[in-house]
């Protein structure tokens, strides 16, 4: 099928990758110079494991085209699929200038029948947004004298559909090849059969073993995307509520996860305490349901307080840092291992690393950082953090190993469960420490055995009584 994806960012290079990959032919349109030209010189703007062989095999034969060519993109695929940002607004509701903005390109340029699709993650009610966008172009194209009743017989014909998209970052191309689940919200009338049809042929290769796909009304689907997003964060702000009282009463965190998850109305998933969540999704998504919910005179309780309660999780790997060291940190060294918002990423979207960083060098201490792939989206995202307060950044070292960022540091602190530091050499971590001091904030380690070699050991919610 002849596929059109707007927006190349983690989700639309995914998008694109995966249905080429499956024999579609697809066109990739973004407006980023930039990102098109590394694309087409071969290279991958963003780190994903797997993503890069499934990128060269398609380009090379030609199943894969990168562009910013508005016109081309649209007269390419009978399918439209936008997949670009849906930032915050400063009032936390989700943006919707990039959708729109491609929702009219498409109503300018389209001469025949097209099935546009939201995979961007967006409030309820923004197909009828996009498809008002694209009617607004449609009518502008056509004579003065042909009045609006005019397009309903003239115009080329749309239908708009949601396919919100759960992939994880870091597991994006087996999320995307091996889905749980597809929703597809499409309309019963009008050209929503002809949508259906379209869609059903172009999602039957993930569902040959099983059906796969919840198909229902658009808004549901709009809305299934925010209340996965928001329910996951809101056991992630359960557990870190928990783990700060298990921290003040003695007990272990990590013991009452396994004794909760054992019970199958709860599970195992999502249930780790930790510095707080970040990226790109939990935080604007569980931000954007809030307003949507105000916009209608409802107040989302528990959702004010996950995301509360998170804002205040990135803090308390420095207020423990503080109380360990006092609040003058002028003269003192950290190791940093982590800088992505979690493991297999590059992405440093309201990552954790972000306020610890700010705390320990606002403090006056001096910071060396490691994280194996997002050290160079770290310097880009560091240097917009402190455009403030430059002088910050002369006391952060970025170090190309491990080992190397713990030189002479007073303490290791933990924000990122990356693979390579779950066992590291503790001998080595205590030699190059200046004392062995760690504050994880993943709880990758066990307590009791960092004290028995001799670490002093802060986890989070894992103070329990000898
Ligand atoms: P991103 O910021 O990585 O990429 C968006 C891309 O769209 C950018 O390359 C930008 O240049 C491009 N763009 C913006 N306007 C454009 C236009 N008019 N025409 C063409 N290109 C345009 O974003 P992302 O992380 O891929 O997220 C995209 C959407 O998917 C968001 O709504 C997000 O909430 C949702 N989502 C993201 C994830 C995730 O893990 N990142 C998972 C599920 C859903």
């Amino acid at each position: 099928m002849k596929i059109t994806i707007i927006g190349t960012g983690y989700v639309g290079l995914v998008t694109g990758a995966c249905l080429a990959e499956l024999g579609n032919d697809v066109f990739c349109l973004d407006l980023d110079e930039k990102k098109v030209a590394v694309l087409n010189s071969g290279g991958i703007p963003i780190h994903e494991p797997g993503l890069a062989e499934i990128v060269s095999r398609n380009r090379a034969i030609g199943r894969l085209k990168f562009s910013t060519d508005i016109a081309a993109s649209v007269a390419h695929g009978q399918i439209q699929f936008i997949a670009v940002g849906t930032p915050p607004d400063e009032d936390g509701s989700a943006d919707l200038q990039y959708v729109l903005a491609a929702a009219r390109n498409i109503g300018k340029y389209m001469t025949d029948f097209k099935v546009i699709v939201d995979k961007s993650t967006v409030p309820v009610g923004t197909a009828d947004r996009v498809s008002g966008a694209i009617r607004t172009e449609l009518a502008a194209r056509l004579p003065p004298s042909q009045a609006s009743d005019a397009l309903a017989d003239e115009a080329p014909q749309f239908s708009v559909v949601s396919n919100p998209e759960f992939l994880k970052e870091g597991a994006a191309v087996e999320d995307f090849m091996r889905p749980d689940r597809i929703v597809i919200g499409c309309d019963e009338g009008g050209n929503g059969p002809i949508a259906r049809a379209l869609m059903t042929q172009l999602y039957a290769p993930f569902n040959r073993n099983h059906e796969r796909t919840y198909w229902m009304d658009v808004r549901s689907a709009e809305f299934t995307k925010y209340a996965a997003n928001a329910m996951l964060a809101t056991r992630i702000s359960f557990m870190n509520e928990l783990a700060n009282l298990a921290d003040k009463v003695g007990a272990d965190i990590e013991a009452v996860r396994h004794g909760i998850g054992s019970d199958p109305r709860i599970g195992h998933s999502f249930l780790y305490a930790g510095c707080g969540y970040g990226g790109s999704c939990f935080p604007k998504d569980v931000q954007a349901l809030e307003r949507t919910a105000r916009s209608y005179d409802q107040e989302l309780l528990i959702l004010r307080a996950v995301e509360q309660v998170n804002n205040n999780q990135k803090h308390v790997m420095g207020n423990k840092i503080v109380e360990r060291f006092g609040a003058d940190l002028s003269g003192k060294h950290f190791a940093l291992w982590g800088l992505a918002f979690k493991p297999n990423t590059d992405d440093m979207r309201e990552a954790s690393s972000r306020v610890l960083l700010a705390e320990l060098l606002g403090r006056g201490a001096s910071v060396a950082v490691h994280d194996p792939v997002a050290m160079s989206e770290a310097r880009r995202v560091l240097d917009l953090d402190f455009s403030k307060t430059p002088e910050l950044l002369e006391r952060l070292r970025f170090c190309d190993s491990q080992m190397d960022a713990l030189q002479d540091a007073d303490a290791l602190a933990i924000v990122t469960e990356w693979k390579t530091y779950r066992s590291p050499d503790f001998n080595e971590v205590r030699t190059f420490l200046k004392a062995p001091v760690i504050f994880d904030g993943r709880n990758l380690y066990e307590p009791a055995v960092m004290n028995e070699i001799g670490f002093e050991y802060y986890g989070i919610g894992r103070s329990v009584l000898a």
